[in-house]
């Protein structure tokens, strides 16, 4: 997804706020945040990516619990009032963290370009003496000493800290060389940060215990 696509569903996305019901737990929440699976005039169920795929849309929380109770064939069958064939459990997993691999991406990438991003030992090294880093992303192959040097900052500062991608990947991501660690220092995009990961983890959590 490009930044210009991304910004437009941003903008889509503030303007029309319309609550939905996810078909696993029944609670009403923002649609934007639930998953949105569509039917096929065959009957066949599918994962909507962009979440505006033509079709009926049946919602479900992004959480590993609600997902399996949704991809129930009966479920699904009587929600949408009809013979489905519904997709299985792990596939869809795959596809959701994939999906949210891609928005942690854009996350990053957009925040880079609007100068949220504070990357490199020396900027970050600043950034946390002036108390600017909100969140931190460490590479899953930083060097053990330097890891603990970058959470010993996160400690003294109460920064919460994750560890996402290798460093190669961290530095494409933000347009630059391989980095081992990045800080978010603007609360817009620690919070689209924030609910990516608890997707993530979410998903993850429950797809671990089935
Ligand atoms: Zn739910």
């Amino acid at each position: 997804m490009d930044q210009q696509q991304y910004q437009g569903q941003g903008k889509a996305r503030a303007q029309r706020s319309v609550e939905r019901m996810c078909i696993g737990c029944r609670a009403q929440r923002d649609g934007h945040n639930l998953l949105r699976f569509v039917c096929s005039p065959q009957g066949v169920v599918i994962l909507d990516a962009s979440g505006h795929a033509p079709g009926r849309g049946v919602y479900v929380c992004c959480d590993g619990i609600c997902l399996r109770k949704a991809l129930q064939p009966t479920k699904m069958a009587l929600t949408l009032k009809r013979a489905v064939l519904v997709p299985d459990f792990d596939t869809v997993c795959q596809e959701v963290r994939r999906l949210l691999d891609k928005r942690l991406r854009a996350c990053l990438g957009l925040g880079q370009k609007a100068d949220a991003i504070v990357s490199g030992y020396a900027l970050l090294k600043k950034a946390f003496a002036q108390a600017r880093v909100l969140h931190l992303i460490l590479a899953e192959d930083i060097a053990a000493a330097r890891a603990e040097e970058y959470r010993f900052w996160c400690i003294q500062r109460a920064v919460p800290y994750v560890t996402l991608f290798t460093a190669v990947e961290l530095g494409h991501i933000i347009g630059k060389s391989s980095r081992s660690a990045v800080g978010l220092t603007v609360p817009r995009f620690l919070e689209l940060l924030r609910a990516t990961l608890i997707s993530l983890e979410r998903l993850e959590t429950a797809y671990c215990r089935a």
